[in-house]
């Protein structure tokens, strides 16, 4: 039977047995996995804490091609995000980028941009005081490897650059609307022009700096409502950990 080699992420584990644990992992090379970690849940198991959701681990596993679920042979710690786990801030976040990782990726099908997105998140998570706008980075970012990147430079009915300090947003057809063309589109939102371009600097961005941007509070609002209706829209529901990240903003806007 092959064997694979791999890095990857943790993104969920299930109680399979009393024994063992069905662990999901985002790899690098093929995409979301499924393995069986036989006896990973004895005290002395040998995969240790590696097993953890959102560690980041280098993996060997073996099956056969294609098949559903895999064997766990090898797990080892390369960043276990400990700064992460240890405020809740930046744990919500990260709760809330995998569960979308695990929703947005079909199993056996690599996205190398996804998993290298995932790792720098987590890791600028560590690092930021704002983890709303990295959620929102986030967000816009896999939506747009996953094939829903909005359209943002030119208006969807009439095809120019709008010139307006407003511009409308239609979530049908994923882009925007000049306002000489409000009539013509169904437009849910109107957002400014300004924040428009911070949507383009969010898909071209280089991760690391993500920590130093400073998004004034109404454009991130803004940008919430495009980038979380996005997932909204394709997901068909909300994800377990959203609301407990729109909690901690209420509660840090608050103090
Ligand atoms: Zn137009």
């Amino acid at each position: 039977m092959p064997l694979y080699r791999t890095r990857a992420v943790v993104l969920k584990t299930l109680n399979l047995s009393e024994k063992d644990k069905l662990v999901t992992f985002l790899s690098e090379t093929h995409g979301k996995i499924k393995c069986v970690a036989k006896a990973a849940r004895r005290l002395k198991s040998r995969f240790g804490a590696s097993l953890e959701p959102m560690s980041y681990v280098s993996l060997i596993y073996f099956g056969r091609e294609h098949q559903e679920l895999y064997r766990l042979n090898q797990c080892d710690i390369i960043q276990s995000f400990q700064e992460v786990r240890e405020n809740p801030d930046s744990f919500y976040t990260a709760v809330y980028f995998l569960e979308l990782a695990d929703h947005l990726v079909a199993e056996a099908h690599p996205e190398p941009e996804i998993f290298r997105l995932l790792v720098q998140s987590l890791n600028e998570a560590g690092k930021t005081v704002t983890p709303g706008t990295l959620c929102r980075l986030f967000e816009l970012r896999i939506m747009s490897y996953a094939g829903y990147t909005p359209r943002l430079k030119k208006c969807i009915a009439c095809n120019r650059q709008p010139q307006s300090r407003w511009v409308g947003f239609s979530y049908i057809h994923h882009g925007i609307v000049c306002e000489p063309c409000f009539g013509k589109e169904p437009v849910e939102i109107r957002i400014q022009s300004g924040t428009v371009e911070y949507l383009k600097k969010f898909l071209s961005l280089d991760l690391n700096h993500v920590h130093r941007l400073k998004v004034p509070q109404e454009v991130e609002t803004e940008i919430e409502s495009i980038t979380h209706r996005l997932v909204l829209a394709r997901l068909g529901r909300e994800l377990k950990s959203y609301p407990f990240i729109r909690q901690m903003a209420e509660i840090n806007s608050t103090y």
